[in-house]
């Protein structure tokens, strides 16, 4: 298969891609569907797919679409990965049964969006509820600003936002944007009040398909972070040292993470393969999210501001509101041979690196 041919223009045909990729193999697809349609009526859903042994000691979980439109770039991946028989072959070498996961979010992904319908960032939305919600004083000082009543925004309202940039600490700035607030539900990165449609259909086929393994090892697929182009390996679960060394041990040296300061990432709260981590506890559970690159960060945090205004502001004219779109879809998958050869080039070494690995660190 062409890499380019792997990555699709809509949900609707990544997911048709990635069931024909299923069937191809002879794997059945398992659906979870979604109560709310897609942008073209589709049916939205969370779908999975189980390439090896449904009691193999060994699993590597595949996930994409976390956050809605970066699956575009995920879900090519894993149409990839189903096509690739050194990979499978491997991993039946090995005992690894391979877990896909297409479009944990499928509505954001379908209506290109970052968020769920629930306008929930749901790497930040797997807390325990019934617990006290952190509280992101920066983000109370930022909200109005980052979603002004006009868009483009005001010289006025640009200003401002340079002069915070340029005066305070840029790190302290974007956690404070962007580590994750429960205070705002129209705001960004909110990470809701309760638990979500894809959390807990998560949690549900993890107990389905993941609670009988020995040893998992998850890569979750994200993109809008770092150089164009480029795969950062972010630890995503047992954020402590030792978490460290064994996903070094796992992917290599150049796993990142938030408390050594190594990633571009922010620490975020409410995390998802932390939590997801706990539904496996008979596991040794090493995680990392794949991060690849698109365009300069600031150009991101502008997409994701003015796609959110546009929620706010439903009646923007048509025209207006498909360059919001576009910009955002931009922000988040590069639509070049050139990214899609990088990035599936990327995460092929990772997938074999770690059926290799699993189970040995
Ligand atoms: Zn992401």
């Amino acid at each position: 298969m062409k890499t380019r041919d792997a990555f699709a223009h809509s949900y609707a045909s990544a997911r048709k891609r990635f069931f024909d990729a299923a069937q191809a193999r002879g794997l059945p697809v398992e659906s979870f569907k979604h109560r709310l349609p897609g942008l073209h009526k589709e049916t939205l859903a969370m779908d999975v797919v189980l390439d090896g042994a449904p009691d193999a000691e060994r699993l590597l979980v595949v996930s994409s679409g976390v956050h809605g439109v970066e699956g575009f770039c995920g879900s090519g991946i894993q149409v990839l990965a189903l096509n690739d028989k050194e990979l499978s072959e491997r991993a039946r070498e090995r005992g690894v049964a391979l877990l896909y996961i297409h479009a944990v979010n499928p509505y954001g992904f379908s209506h290109v969006r970052r968020v769920t319908h629930e306008n929930v960032d749901l790497n930040r939305n797997f807390h325990d509820f019934s617990e006290p919600l952190p509280v992101n004083v920066g983000y109370r000082a930022l909200h109005s600003l980052l979603l002004p009543k006009k868009w483009p925004p005001t010289l006025g309202n640009v200003a401002k936002i340079a002069w915070i940039f340029l005066t305070q600490n840029k790190r302290a700035v974007q956690a404070a944007v962007s580590a994750g607030q429960y205070e705002f539900a129209d705001g960004l990165f909110f990470g809701g009040t309760q638990a979500t449609w894809s959390n807990q259909t998560l949690r549900t086929v993890v107990r389905k398909y993941a609670t009988q393994a020995r040893h998992i090892a998850w890569i979750d697929l994200h993109t809008g972070l770092g150089p164009t182009g480029k795969g950062e390996r972010i630890l995503s679960a047992r954020n402590d040292p030792d978490g460290l060394a064994d996903a070094k041990n796992l992917w290599g040296d150049a796993v990142t993470s938030f408390f050594d300061d190594s990633t571009v990432s922010s620490n975020v709260s409410g995390a998802m393969l932390e939590a997801i981590r706990q539904e496996c506890a008979q596991a040794d559970f090493n995680a990392i999210s794949i991060e690849f690159g698109t365009v300069p960060i600031k150009q991101v945090l502008q997409a994701m501001r003015a796609e959110q205004w546009l929620q706010l502001n439903p009646r923007t004219s048509l025209r207006k509101a498909q360059r919001i779109k576009r910009q955002l879809l931009d922000a988040f998958f590069i639509d070049t041979d050139e990214w899609k050869e990088q990035v599936a080039a990327q995460a092929r070494e990772a997938l074999l690196q770690t059926v290799a690995g699993i189970g040995t660190v």
